[in-house]
C-alpha cells in the first residue's frame, strides 16, 4: 500500500515512521512553511496536571507521555528526552492543593508520574528562580526536543525505505495528491544528514526566497528559530498576547484581550479551559477554543506554483498543522481548524550545567526548560492572530518580562533565539484524528500538546490509513 503523507511535523514524521515500520510504501510531502509548530515547541511532556475535565483529551496526552520511553529507545539517537521532573510554582501554597488533589486522583493509572513531593526551596533545583516561591515536584515529568524528534522519526522513516520531498501538496476532490515545486532547493539536511554542500540552504536562497514571498509567490524559507516575515493579514490585528499556553504553563493575564482567529479585532476570546474552575487543574487562562469559528478566510497556505505532479496513493494522511483545513477543502470539507501563535525565547547562562534541571511550571506566568549547553528555554506567547508567524516586539517583552518575575536569575542570560510556531487547533476543543474521506485520514489539533502526543497521534493516524485497529478508542477525535 502506498501512503502519502502531507506534513512533516511531528505528526507527520510519526505517522510515516510507523507506516514504513510496518512496511508500507511512504511518500512524505512538506513545503516548510514559516510557523510549523514543531521547530518552535517547548519540549514539556507533563499531561498529568492538565485536561480534568476531559478525560478523552486527558488519555491522548497521558499515552503520548507513555509512548516516548519506547519510542526513544527504538530510535536509537538523542532527541533530547530526559525525565528531568516539573516544579509546579506558586507564590501562595494554597494554590497548590487543588493540582496535588488531581495528582492523586490520577496517580492509580499513571504510576510514571511518579511520587509527588513538597519542595520548599525551588531554587535550590532551578537557581534562577524567585525564592518566593513554593513548589511540588512530579518527578516523572520529561522534557524533549521537538526538531529532534521530527527529524529522527523521518530518518529512521527514510532509513525504511520513505521518501520525503519538498513542496506543497494540495488534494483533489477526490482525494489524489498533487505536489506543487518549491522555488528554492529540494532537499533539507534536517532528514537527510548525506545532503551535500549545494543542496543545503544557503543565506542566498533565503534572500531570494524572500524576494519571492514579497513579491507573491509561493512559500516562505522555513526553519527553526524562523522569526517569520511582514505578513500583510493580521499585523495590524494583533492584540497583547498572552503567555503560557504549553502542557502546564499558565497564566492569568491579558487573556480577554487576545483576538479571535483571522485577527477579528476584539472578540471576546473563549472562555478559559473551566479547570480551574473544577478545581484541580494546574492550567489555567488559555482559552481552549477560540472566540468564533475561524472563517474560510483565516487561513492563508502558499499559493501552490504550476500544475503539479500527481503522486498515485491508495491513501493519504494530512497531518498539515494549522494548514490542515485549507488541505482538506478541495475535498469538500470544512475543518475549522486555526493557528494559535507562540512566541518563545532561548537564551543562554554561560557556564552553568542546565542539563537536568527540572521544568518550571507556574500556576501565574510562563514556564521555563533547562536544555544541555546551558540553555533555558522560556515560553511562550498564546496569540489568535491567525497565519501571522512573526516574532513581535511585545511578545518578546511580554514572555522576557513575565520570566523575569518567575525567575530573577536570568537577567544576565544571553538571550541566543527568538522561535515562533503555530498552534494547530481544532475549534470543537480536542484533537482531531479520524478518516474525512474512505481515502484520507486527518491528524491534528493537538494545540498545546503536539510535542507530548505527535508520535503517538502519528501512529494512530498510521493505523487507521492501514485499516488497522488504533491502539486506543479514537472515537471521541474523530471529525465532528
Ligand atoms: C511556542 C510553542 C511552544 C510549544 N510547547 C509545547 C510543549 O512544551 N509541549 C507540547 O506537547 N507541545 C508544545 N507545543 C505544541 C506543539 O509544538 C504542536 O502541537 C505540534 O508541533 C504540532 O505538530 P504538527 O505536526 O501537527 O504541525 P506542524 O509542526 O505545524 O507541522 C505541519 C507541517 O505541515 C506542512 N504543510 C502544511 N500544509 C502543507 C501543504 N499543503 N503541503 C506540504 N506541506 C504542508 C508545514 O510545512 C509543516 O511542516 C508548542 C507549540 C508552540 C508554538
Amino acid at each position: 500500500m502506498h501512503v502519502v503523507v502531507i506534513g512533516s511535523g511531528i505528526v507527520g514524521a510519526g505517522a510515516a515512521y510507523y507506516l514504513a515500520r510496518k512496511g508500507a510504501e511512504v511518500t512524505v510531502v512538506d513545503g516548510g512553511y514559516p510557523g510549523e509548530a514543531t521547530g518552535a515547541g517547548a519540549g514539556i511532556v507533563c499531561p498529568w496536571v492538565d485536561h480534568p475535565e476531559d478525560d478523552a483529551w486527558y488519555r491522548l496526552t497521558r499515552e503520548g507521555a507513555r509512548h516516548y520511553p519506547g519510542l526513544v529507545e527504538e530510535l536509537g539517537e538523542d532527541i533530547g528526552y530526559a525525565k528531568v521532573g516539573a516544579l509546579l510554582v506558586a507564590e501562595d501554597p494554597v494554590d497548590l492543593e487543588p493540582v496535588r488533589a488531581l495528582l492523586r486522583r490520577r496517580h492509580p493509572d499513571a504510576p510514571e508520574m511518579g511520587e509527588i513531593t513538597d519542595v520548599a526551596t525551588p531554587s535550590e533545583l532551578f537557581p534562577p528562580l524567585s525564592d518566593t516561591l513554593s513548589a511540588l515536584l512530579v518527578p516523572g515529568a520529561a522534557r524533549v526536543d521537538g526538531c529532534s524528534v521530527r527529524d529522527a522519526l523521518l530518518r529512521a522513516a527514510v532509513a525504511q525505505g520513505a521518501r520525503v520531498r519538498r513542496g506543497v501538496a494540495t488534494l483533489t476532490p477526490g482525494g489524489q495528491v498533487v505536489l506543487h515545486p518549491l522555488a528554492r532547493k529540494a532537499v533539507d539536511e534536517r532528514w537527510n544528514p548525506e545532503a551535500t554542500e549545494e543542496e543545503r540552504w544557503s543565506p542566498q536562497d533565503v534572500d531570494e526566497q524572500r524576494s519571492r514571498e514579497a513579491a507573491g509567490q509561493g512559500p516562505a524559507s522555513h526553519g527553526v528559530g524562523a522569526v517569520g516575515r511582514a505578513d500583510e493579514a493580521g499585523v495590524q490585528d494583533e492584540g497583547p498576547a498572552s503567555v503560557g499556553e504549553e502542557p502546564a504553563g499558565l497564566r492569568q493575564g491579558p487573556v480577554g484581550q487576545s483576538q479571535g482567529p483571522a485577527g477579528q479585532s476584539d472578540a471576546p476570546v473563549g472562555q478559559g479551559d473551566g479547570m480551574a474552575e473544577q478545581g484541580g487543574s494546574w492550567r489555567q487562562g488559555a482559552p481552549l477554543v477560540p472566540a468564533a469559528p475561524p472563517s474560510s478566510t483565516a487561513t492563508r497556505a502558499p499559493r501552490p506554483e504550476g500544475d503539479g505532479e500527481p503522486i498515485e496513493a491508495d491513501r493519504v494522511i494530512v497531518a498539515a498543522g494549522a494548514w490542515t483545513g485549507e488541505v482538506c477543502r478541495p475535498l469538500g470539507v470544512e475543518l475549522p481548524v486555526f493557528p494559535r501563535r507562540g512566541q518563545i525565547v532561548h537564551a543562554t547562562l554561560e557556564g552553568v550545567d542546565t542539563a537536568w534541571w527540572p521544568m518550571v511550571l507556574p500556576r501565574v506566568g510562563p514556564y521555563l526548560l533547562g536544555f544541555p549547553d546551558s540553555r533555558v528555554v522560556v515560553g511562550a506567547t498564546v496569540e489568535d492572530v491567525g497565519f501571522s508567524p512573526r516574532v513581535t516586539m511585545g511578545g518578546l517583552a511580554e514572555v522576557i518580562e513575565a520570566g523575569l518575575r518567575v525567575a530573577p536569575g536570568l537577567f544576565a542570560a544571553t538571550v541566543t533565539e527568538a522561535r515562533v510556531g503555530l498552534r494547530p487547533v481544532y475549534a470543537p476543543g480536542r484533537a482531531l484524528i479520524g478518516p474525512v474521506t474512505g481515502r484520507v485520514v486527518v491528524a491534528t489539533g493537538l494545540s498545546a500538546y503536539g510535542l507530548t502526543a505527535g508520535p503517538f497521534t502519528g501512529e494512530l493516524a498510521a493505523a487507521l490509513a492501514l485499516g488497522e485497529e488504533p491502539p486506543i478508542d479514537i472515537t471521541p477525535y474523530a471529525p465532528a
